[in-house]
Parts: structure tokens; sequence; C-alpha cells
């Protein structure tokens, strides 16, 4: 046996890419790239009443946004093509031939109302539900073969697993959980292929990771139970099972299962939100897995390097929105402003952006940048950047801008401040804003710089105001500085 490195994420398209699954394909490619392996995407279509081709788009999309390139895979191919199952169908068949020629399995005749009545018969009796094995029997399979199904139309088979008899308890090493053991008994037949003649999960997944010679399963831990009815598949083909990594969930604050009624699920909407591929992707790694170097903040490349299954941890990794904030803001801080403005330039499609020069646009978000949590909160945050006019809320004009203090501010910073003022540069306003405020003491500081600071750009909190006024102009400060005036004028003092 080869020891290449050969992982897969094997997502099933019935919704846009989960952040659960990008995770996961995230581990598996830390771990390919870290070692030198493969990294393969297989679509498990074999769904088809839920999987649809916008869903596998979205897959691709954003796997690809995520900076997650597979090496082989359904769009790209490669050497164990194709890659989507829905194109498998003769590839199963031949192997569920195999199984039935070998005794491994068998044809089921029970339909489905046959199968619910013996659920229920178990849930009556209130234990758990075993498959009873009603088709083992050739004889018993042959007599329900003959007969017809409830509608009167001929029975359609699936096919079964047949668990040895004597295969009682069966142990596995996982690489995240150490020793998983189950009992085989308990299992039950299973089914191999539905009657539909589409394969179940269990053995398609295993006929695939066996032809493509996966060597690691990484996968989340809603997978561990299947894992002893694959073991036993490939047991049956007589070939050496992989390893196995059970990832542990992705679990909300609350500790429930992660859905969309705690926020959006979808890698997609995060991306359309304005989180940075690279910071979402810094998130995820660290849900679940810790860099033996303590350092949080790191590149795929950095992680790729250190990551190992043993450092993944088997208890849920809790989503903190906070702390993918917390990475988002302070790599939109350290981007360079090139790069920064391109990455913005789609959420300020509402600006009028030509009538600043390129420097000046870095100059602007370079100035608002330090509280943006997502790309997003960008328009809002350079929105008073734009026009002649700044809209002041009636809040901020009762809060900041009634009464006489304002009204001296602003009459001062018109008549004496502005008129002389050097708008160069930005060092030249700082230096003349320290100026302005000694001169109107004994107004504190903070009294006058709110005034102006609301007067000019209609909030309290946002870029250095020194810095906004350079990129606004004398005129358009001016100009709002007048129509402030009015509003402290036409306020009850
Ligand atoms: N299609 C399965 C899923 O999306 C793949 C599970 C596996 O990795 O085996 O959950």
């Amino acid at each position: 046996m080869t020891s290449e490195i050969r992982v897969r994420i094997a997502p099933s398209p019935t919704g846009f890419l989960h952040v659960g699954t990008a995770r996961t394909a995230l581990f598996n490619f830390l771990y390919a790239k870290g070692h030198g392996g493969k990294f393969i995407l297989r679509i498990e279509d074999t769904d088809r009443e839920r999987s649809q081709a916008v869903y596998t788009q979205n897959i691709f999309d954003s796997l690809k946004a995520l900076g997650l390139q597979w090496d082989e895979g359904p769009d790209i191919g490669g050497p164990y093509t194709p890659y989507a199952q829905s194109e498998r169908t003769e590839i199963y068949q031949a192997w569920v031939d195999k199984l039935l020629a070998s005794g491994h399995a068998y044809h089921c005749f029970l339909t489905q109302a046959e199968l619910d009545a013996e659920k229920a018969k178990a849930q009556a009796e209130k234990r758990t539900y075993i498959y009873s094995g009603a088709c083992r029997d050739p004889q018993k399979r042959d007599a329900l073969a003959a007969q017809p199904a409830e509608d009167g139309s001929p029975r359609k088979p699936s096919v079964r697993f047949r668990i040895p008899d004597d295969r009682g308890a069966l142990s596995f090493q996982d690489a995240v959980r150490g020793e998983v053991s189950f009992d085989t008994q308990l299992l039950g037949d299973f089914v191999i292929m539905k009657s539909d003649g589409s394969p179940s999960y269990n053995f398609a997944v295993v006929v695939d990771d066996m032809l493509m010679k996966i060597s690691h399963v990484i996968r989340g831990e809603d997978h561990i139970s299947n894992t002893p009815r694959q073991i036993m598949l490939y047991e049956a083909f007589g070939v050496t099972p992989p390893e196995f990594a059970h990832v542990g969930m992705i679990l909300a604050p609350d500790r429930t299962k992660l859905s969309k009624r705690h926020g959006a699920v979808a890698v997609s909407d995060y991306i359309k939100e304005g989180y940075l591929p690279e910071a979402f992707c810094n998130f995820l790694t660290l849900l679940g897995w810790s860099p033996p170097d303590g350092e949080e903040i790191g590149t795929l490349d950095h992680f790729a390097q250190q990551f190992e299954l043993g450092r993944i941890t088997h208890s849920p990794a809790i989503f903190e929105k906070d702390k993918l904030n917390f990475i988002n803001s302070k790599l939109i801080r350290s981007l360079p402003l090139d790069v920064l403005l391109t990455l913005a330039r789609p959420y300020l499609h509402a600006f009028d952006l030509t009538q600043y020069s390129t420097e000046q646009l870095h100059q602007m978000l370079d100035a608002v940048r330090e509280p943006i949590t997502v790309l997003s909160d960008l328009p809002d945050a350079v929105s008073y950047f734009f026009g002649r006019m700044v809209i002041i809320d009636a809040q901020l004009v009762g809060d900041v801008l009634t009464g006489p203090e304002p009204a001296q501010v602003l009459q001062a910073f018109k008549n004496e401040w502005l008129p002389a003022a050097d708008f160069s540069s930005v060092e030249s306003l700082a230096e003349g804003m320290k100026a302005f405020t000694q001169s109107m003491k004994p107004l504190k500081t903070k009294t006058v710089m709110w005034t102006i600071r609301a007067a000019v750009t209609g909030r309290t909190h946002g870029a250095d105001l020194s810095k906004a006024m350079h990129l606004l102009g004398k005129d358009v400060v001016s100009h709002r500085v007048d129509s402030a005036l009015t509003l402290t004028t036409a306020s009850p003092a």
C-alpha cells in the first residue's frame, strides 16, 4: 500500500456550503497540505430530489473563496474520475453485484409499509429497532418476492448487507477519539442499494473512498455511528479501511446545534456580509483545533505546517461570533490599502467614488477602518464623505448641537478659525484644531470637538476629525458648519 495522504471532502449539494462542512473541508485541506498529500472534492449527489446544481456551484465557489482549492474533483477531474456520485451508478452496481455473489449481501423484498410496521412494533415494545432479518432466509425471501406489494404492483427489492453473525464487537482507532467500539449485532443488516437502484450513503462512500484511495477520512462526529458499517463493508471487500478522524461538532453559544436561527450558516452569506475569506478560515481553523505554537492568527500555510489530527478536540467547538469579528476586524486593519480598496468597492457602489483620487480613497479607508467589523459596515462609515450636506439626526442635534455653547463654538469656528485655516495637510489641520480648542477655553476640549465633529460628520465618532476635514475640503466643511449653525439657533436653547 502506498503511504500517500489522500483526503476528501464529500458534500451533498442539498444546500449552500454550511460552515460545519467548510470546517471539515478546511481540516482535510490543512492535513493534506501539511503532509504533501492530495485534497479531493467529491460531490455526493445520489439524492436526486434534494440535490441541485445551484448548490454544487455554491460549494465550488465557497471553497474556492476560502482558498481551499482541491487537487481532484468533478470540475477538474483526476485519476479516479468521475467525482460526482450521480455519474458513478454503474460502479456501485458492479460492487453491489460482487457482494451479492459472495453472499455478503442479499435482496430484501419488504415494502416500506412492512418496514414501518416492524419499527412501530419495536417502538410499542420499547426496544431499539433493528431490522428483523426477514429476508436473510432464502425461502422466506422467495415467498415474499412472489407476493405483490400493497398496491398490487410487483415488489422492488433493496439490497442489504449481511452483518456476519460472528462479527461481535468492532473496534477502531479514531485519530481524534482514540479507541471506539460498537456491537455489530445491534446494527441490523443495512441497506446498501435502495429499491430505486440508488446506492445508500454508507455503501457509496465506501466504494468511492476505496476506489479513490482515500487514506484518511476526516469528518464530523455525526458520522461516527456509520463507521462500523463502513468498516464491515471494507472487510467484505477484503480492503484495509482508511484511518478515521471524527471531529467534534460545532455548536452555537447556547450549546445547541448551529442552525439558521442562530444566524447565517452558509459560508457565502458570511462572505457577502464582508467577512474576509482569510479571516473566516482562520476562525474555522480554531473551531476544534489549536496550533501547538499558540499563535492563533495566521495563514493557511502556517497552520498547515503544524496541523496534526491528534490536536483536534472531540468536545464540541462553540461558534463565537465575537471571535470571528475580532479576527476579521484585525485583518481589515492590517490589509494594504490598495487591497482594502479593491475589496471595498463592491460595498461602496452607491457612492460616486470618482470625486476622490485613489490616494484620497486610501486615506478615507484608512481613516474609517479602525472600528469596522465587516466590509458591509463601510457604506455607513464613509457616508459623510459624500455630498455637500450631512444628515444630522434630531437626537444628535438635541444632545450636541443645542444651546449657547455649540452656537458659540460654531460661530467662532466659522468666523475666526475657518477663514485662515490651512487645509493643505492633515498635520496643519491638526495643529489648527489644537489652537482652536485652546482659544475656546474655558469651554472643554470635548465640547468643542464634539460640536465640530457633529456639524461636519453628523456623528460623534468615526475618522480622526483632521483627516476627515482634509478629505472634505474647506468648502464642504464651511457649508456644513453654516447648516449646523442654523440648527443651533433653530433649536430651543
Ligand atoms: N455526504 C456526506 C455528508 O455531507 C459525507 C460524509 C462523509 O464524509 O463520509 O455528510
